[in-house]
């Protein structure tokens, strides 16, 4: 690991001057950040802890909603009541995620920065855009098959990692943030994470130095609320592909994980879900939701498993709904 110099900021507005320093960079938890740095793929000069920010709270907002602070740990998150109530697709996907110690010292702000999990990210001897820009990328020639099927570019195929964030696209969740010179602002979930186009090391639309200090959602919507993760063994294991589903007779809502570099979610495929037949109606959403999807020959597999795994999120549902 290098050297770095370290500080705790003890207000939002001081860290963000904090993380103007060059070579400068948050740290929450540190669950993914310092693996990183011990292998050198990350190698901040110096790091502003934000742990003793006030953001540990889960607040009512005055519409009904809920305001996450950025420094809420995954564990508290899934367990708060409103969150189990009312936002159970929030809980059931953090609760997929990681362990539970891993869950404990893990932030909602770091959660959603966590970087990608594609091999040839960590490996410093292969090409990787993501990790060095311009290098190449070693996974459109090599091992794929955890990777991405849409949303990609030939620069990068990397997927997003996190489940929480996938259970937030479905929620219309919001991010709010401070940049260095003190404004805050609200970013939709949707306008958050970039695809990686030519710059697939730029993931966010974060200026540099801007702190998230929260998280937003809209006040509950109600419905049969599941998430249900596909990976190779069944815990302590990313997706290979995840739905959050919310639904309400023949409305739904979804969001996918596991396939694309952010929570994958097509709005105009949800109502497909009202004229398509029951027994074509995951399909026919799947089919317009990866419109355009560019699998590998290792991850083309994704597609299919993608239309199983909703198929049995309805059957859930409709389940849940009789018991
Ligand atoms: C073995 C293992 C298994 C895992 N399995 C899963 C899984 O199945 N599903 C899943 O979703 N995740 C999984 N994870 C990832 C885990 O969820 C993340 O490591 C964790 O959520 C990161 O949160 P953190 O607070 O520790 O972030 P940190 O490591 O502290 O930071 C991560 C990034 O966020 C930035 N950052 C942190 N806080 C802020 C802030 N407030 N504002 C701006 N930037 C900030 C940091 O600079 C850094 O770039 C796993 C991790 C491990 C180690
Ligand atoms: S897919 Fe992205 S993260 Fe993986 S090697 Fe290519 S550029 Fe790097």
């Amino acid at each position: 690991m290098r050297a770095f110099t370290y500080e705790r900021a003890a207000t939002p507005q001081a860290a963000t001057r904090a993380a103007q320093a060059d070579g400068a960079k948050f740290i929450g938890g540190g669950t993914n950040l310092l693996d990183l740095m011990k292998l050198e793929i990350e190698t901040p000069s110096h790091l502003v802890d934000v742990g003793a920010l006030p953001l540990r709270e889960v607040q009512d907002t005055p519409d009904g909603g809920l305001r996450i602070g950025a420094l809420v740990t995954n564990t508290d998150l899934a367990s708060h009541p409103r969150v189990r109530a009312e936002y159970g697709v929030l809980t059931r996907a953090i609760v997929a995620g990681a362990s539970g110690q891993i869950r404990n010292k893990a932030t909602t702000g770091g959660n959603l920065l966590q970087r990608a999990r594609c091999p040839y990210f960590y490996d410093p001897n292969l090409p990787c855009n993501k990790r060095e820009p311009g290098s190449g990328c070693a996974a459109l020639r090599g091992y794929s098959r955890t990777l991405a099927v849409i949303g990609t570019s030939d620069a990068c195929i990397a997927q997003h990692p996190s489940d929480m964030a996938v259970a937030l696209r479905v929620l219309d969740a919001a991010v709010e943030t401070m940049r260095p010179d003190g404004h805050t602002r609200s970013v939709p979930l949707d306008d958050f994470y970039r695809l990686p186009g030519d710059t697939p090391h730029v993931e966010t639309t974060l200026d540099p130095g801007e702190l998230i200090t929260g998280v937003t959602l809209p006040p509950p919507v109600g419905g049969r609320q599941l998430y249900r993760k596909v990976r190779d063994r069944s815990s302590y294991a990313f997706a290979l592909v995840s739905v959050a589903a919310i639904v309400d007779g023949d409305s739904v809502r979804l969001a996918f994980g596991g396939v694309a570099p952010r929570p994958w979610r097509v709005e105009a495929a949800e109502t497909v879900a009202q004229t398509a037949p029951p027994a074509e109606r995951a399909g026919a959403i799947i089919d317009r939701a990866f419109d355009g999807a560019r699998p590998t020959a290792q991850n083309a597999f994704k597609l299919p498993l993608l239309g199983r795994t909703l198929t049995a999120v309805f059957e859930q549902a409709t389940t849940e709904d009789q018991a």
